[in-house]
């Protein structure tokens, strides 16, 4: 062993293989050359990172994301998902690349700090003559440095059409096609290592025909690339469904094409036994999001029984206007606890939740052969969590990260590059990150009001 950096004396729970209490793990360019337990052997021209009091874990992937929100946080608060929808969407409208830069490099960021190293993102709101807003979150997120898996979303379902969107949202089915063809040509990176992958991301069954779910699922098999689509979140959808399409969601996306092992869905909350089944033999992925499902009183999904089933599960944090403020890592404790709410305590250990947060994710995105635990030769994308402290008084490390408050980051690495060091951004000025999502949502919430929309109006009940 020579050069690269040596992370010495500390905890690993790499989620596959055995933990280690005290060791040691070598990073060589952009992966994992080595890890090991004890004294680190000899490794000449080395940076050297000293763990003592840490836990390193593989980096969190984040499987479902609106990034865009961050502009309207705090909005509609005690909403059902369709109330929120329908008090946002005219607000949402407005938006411009701008407004989507900024709020992108505050949520990345907020992802960076709470151990996030890959993330998805679902955008699929594209006001005309707004600039290039999917061009704006990939800049945000090149220069953040986290691994990004951008998914060109698109509803084409309006009101007039029976759809929940007004008409002003949507776009036609061609242009869809031709622009999300056009993002995959211009961004997608297939390669080893990739930095960047694209999915193709219709909304939901409400909001998008039936015809362009069909043909979004044959552009992404023409390209190679993966499908995702929110489903199954509320029982609003479930009705919905029943009215307009006469079958319950899943039957509705199988007839489609869309189950299968390239598909991953946003919160899968409402599944029968009988979806369980077919998630599982289909090697369809789950996002699951407790705290947004938990804020807009959407229910809790079945993941004990899923996992139990082998169906792939990975964790998100959803939007941030339904999420509002949400770590990442809080997502595996809020998973956790959900959970037992519902089926005891021995529904979901701190083991299977850090498992969902980090190698279920990576399934979602098809990148387990790179991603989701620390092994030689995966991509070099890992957290240092600080465990001492007050968390020092809980033996177990794993147990202190899961079960508690998120604990502070010492580092977080990309690739190889330091993204966080002492809770602090390093690639992109800290406090510069935070303020863009607070520009971002002063102007987004000016543009509405130009526009004759506010956000003030809360939904009562
Ligand atoms: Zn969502």
């Amino acid at each position: 062993m020579t050069g690269g950096t040596l992370i010495e004396n500390v905890a690993i729970a790499p989620v596959v293989g055995p933990e280690i209490g005290r060791g040691w793990i070598h990073l060589d360019g952009d992966r994992i050359a080595a890890l090991g337990a004890g004294q680190a052997p000899e490794t000449p021209g080395a940076a050297r990172v000293d763990g003592t009091g840490c836990l390193a874990t593989p980096g969190l992937v984040n499987t479902h994301h609106h990034l865009y929100q961050w502009a309207s946080q705090g909005v509609a608060q005690d909403a059902t998902l369709f109330e929120w929808l329908t008090a946002l969407y005219q607000v949402w409208a407005a938006m411009d690349a701008e407004v989507v830069k900024g709020a992108a490099t505050a949520g990345l960021g907020w992802l960076a700090l709470s151990g996030c190293t890959t993330t998805t993102d679902h955008h699929y709101i594209f006001p005309k003559g707004r600039g290039d807003l999917f061009a704006a979150e990939i800049e945000a997120a090149r220069d953040l440095g986290l691994r990004f898996h951008p998914c060109r979303g698109s509803m084409d379902r309006g009101a007039s059409q029976g759809g929940l969107p007004p008409d002003e949202v949507v776009e036609g089915l061609d242009r869809i096609l031709a622009a999300t063809a056009e993002a995959i040509d211009t961004y997608h990176d297939p390669s080893p290592g990739s930095m960047l992958r694209v999915a193709v991301a219709p909304c939901s069954p409400f909001s998008v025909s039936a015809e362009l779910m069909t043909e979004a699922a044959a552009l992404a098999r023409d390209k190679g690339v993966r499908l995702h689509t929110h489903l199954c979140e509320t029982l609003d959808e479930e009705e919905h469904c029943r009215e307009q399409m006469g079958c319950t969601p899943v039957d509705y996306m199988e007839k489609l094409g869309w189950l299968g092992p390239d598909v991953w869905v946003a919160h899968a909350v409402h599944l029968h036994d009988r979806d369980i089944r077919r998630f599982a033999d289909t090697g369809t992925g789950s996002a699951h999001c407790p705290s947004s499902n938990g804020r807009l009183g959407a229910g809790i999904a079945r993941v004990s029984e899923m996992l139990r089933a082998g169906a792939v599960v990975g964790l998100g944090v959803d939007g941030s206007a339904s999420s509002e403020l949400t770590p990442l890592a809080g997502e595996m404790r809020q998973a956790l606890l959900f959970q037992r709410a519902r089926y005891g305590p021995a529904a979901l250990t701190a083991r299977q939740a850090l498992e969902i947060g980090t190698l279920g994710g990576a399934r979602c995105l098809g990148r387990e052969d790179e991603i989701g635990s620390l092994e030689p030769g995966k991509l070099a994308d890992l957290v240092l969590w600080r465990v001492d402290g007050f968390a020092s008084a809980v033996e177990d490390p794993v147990c202190a990260l899961v079960f508690g408050a998120t604990p502070p980051v010492a580092r977080v690495i990309v690739g190889g590059r330091t993204v966080v060091e002492d809770g602090e951004l390093r690639t992109v000025p800290h406090d510069a990150a935070g303020r863009a999502g607070a520009d971002a949502h002063h102007r987004l919430l000016t543009l509405a009001a130009a526009r004759g929309h506010t956000v003030t109006q809360e939904v009562h009940h």
